[in-house]
């Protein structure tokens, strides 16, 4: 018998507001374990919820760019459970009244455009984390806990069992991530924990409807992972199934030195939170105005704009893709392109050379002034310099933020095409290289770029190769 996979994600992304959900303490990765804590996140008696405004905010620009029906009316809930990174012994979460129901994201899936619905987001706070320590053979292990992060908004995506496949699923994550960067509500680093992944997974006879029993994958934490676990554990549940099996419902990590899923627990009845509304806060009332306000807010989400620059600029879909991975670089290409009219030129440097020395230099694009590049295009495309220089400055010009045509002038990094320049260096190359000389004689074309090459090494690059050919050709 075949078999399909049915997956469905639940998402948590950290919202980067400057402070907690809940409090005022600073929500900023990495600083000392437990400094960025009050008495708030600490679940100490007497102490009060207040909400944060922007974290609202952030969540709702987020579930209307989800196309999510945001809720006038939501509701907190306590989300009771014991664990030692939830110092009050429950989780301020919302329940049965999220913020939001519903919603989709568009995915362009290589086999064509599929639309994967959401069945809800809400609001909760994030517990702290623990950080497990010792050693089990040399002295007793333990856990520390840091509740830095203990308070920090976090924003809950479920989607329907709509995925078929751990590549689907991490298609549809890296869309989630770019769009939700795109809007500015998360810095969405899944290396820093700020995106996290839970997955729900089963298999079904192809053709049938009903949903066969269901492991849950946890904490997947790269897109690597997601694709692999899933794409493990589809095989792992058809291979039981094929022996006449059966799944047990069970709750698993992704090893990643395995290369398998691990189970953690077997199902034991549903878990029971014992939710109730929080009598710490009120209701959360949004007015219709002011979500349509928010909703005004939205940039063009990054697969409109994808879609419109490969038609306004010619562009391939890998182009586009990579062109709107994020809204400053969309933002650069399309303030560089409305000064040059070069598009294909301007994509192959963007593309190529730009991104490549932006990471070398660890930079980001914002820091870059599209006016810059456009200069070194326009020094190039005039034949003021070569393609060598050209790459030396663009790299000198991400590092220091330097003028292409101020480089060019102070440091006479020109190209020399003048014959009078070139001919004495063309004669000292042939005087030092009597055999590449010989086998050009005989024929060999490669030995004329082999000389070429050597006056190059002398200029430092900034020949210019054609007229050296000709003056080769000539003296030889
Ligand atoms: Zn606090």
């Amino acid at each position: 018998m075949e078999y399909e996979a049915i997956i469905g994600l639940e998402i948590h992304v950290e919202l980067q507001t400057r402070s907690k959900i809940f409090c005022g303490c600073s929500t900023a990765f990495g600083a000392e374990p437990n400094t960025n804590c009050c008495p708030g996140c600490l679940g100490l008696p007497g102490t009060l919820p207040v909400l944060n405004r922007r974290a609202v905010e952030y969540a709702v620009l987020a579930a209307l760019a989800l196309n999510c029906q945001v809720q006038e009316k939501s509701v907190f809930a306590r989300k009771n459970y014991f664990y030692p990174d939830l110092p009050k012994a429950y989780q301020i979460s919302q329940d049965e009244q999220p913020l939001a129901w519903g919603g989709y994201l568009e995915i362009d899936f290589p086999e064509g455009s599929r639309r994967v619905n959401l069945e809800r987001v809400h609001l909760e706070e994030e517990a702290g984390k623990l950080i497990h320590a010792g050693d089990s053979i040399i002295s007793a292990a333990y856990s520390l806990v840091d509740y830095n992060r203990a308070g920090v908004p976090l924003l809950e995506i479920v989607t329907a069992p709509e995925l078929y496949s751990g590549r689907e699923a991490r298609l549809f994550l890296q869309e989630l991530r770019t769009l939700l960067r795109y809007i500015g509500v998360s810095d969405v680093k899944m290396e820093e924990g700020s995106l996290r992944c839970d997955a729900n997974i089963s298999l079904r006879p192809v053709g049938t409807k009903e949903l066969g029993t269901r492991a849950e994958v946890k904490n997947l934490n790269s897109f690597r992972a997601v694709e692999q676990a899933l794409n493990y554990e589809a095989e792992r549940q058809a291979m039981i199934l094929a022996r006449g099996g059966e799944i047990i419902q069970s709750t698993c990590h992704w090893d990643d030195s395995r290369k398998a899923t691990v189970v953690m627990r077997l199902k034991e009845g549903t878990a029971d939170y014992r939710y109730f509304p929080e009598p710490d806060l009120p209701p959360l009332i949004l007015e219709r105005s002011s979500i349509e306000a928010l909703k005004e807010r939205l940039p063009e989400l990054p697969r409109q704009r994808r879609r419109r620059l490969q038609e306004q600029y010619d562009l391939t879909a890998e182009e586009a893709a990579v062109m709107t991975d994020s809204c400053e670089m969309a933002d650069f290409f399309e303030k560089a392109a409305a000064s040059y009219p070069d598009y294909r030129n301007l994509v192959n440097w963007v593309l190529g050379d730009l991104i490549y020395q932006l990471r070398e230099a660890g930079k980001e694009v914002a820091q870059l002034s599209p006016a810059l590049l456009i200069e070194l295009l326009e020094l190039f495309d005039a034949g003021e310099i070569n393609r060598p220089v050209a790459k030396e400055l663009l790299a000198e010009m991400i590092r220091s933020g330097a003028s292409p045509r101020q480089m060019v002038r102070q440091r006479g990094l020109g190209k020399i095409s003048g014959r009078e320049e070139l001919a004495p260096l063309v004669e000292q190359v042939i005087a030092e290289n009597p055999d590449a000389v010989e086998n050009y004689r005989k024929g060999k074309k490669k030995a004329l770029a082999f000389l070429v090459g050597k006056v190059m090494a002398l200029t430092r690059g900034r020949a210019d190769p054609q007229e050296l050919n000709r003056l080769f050709e000539e003296k030889i």
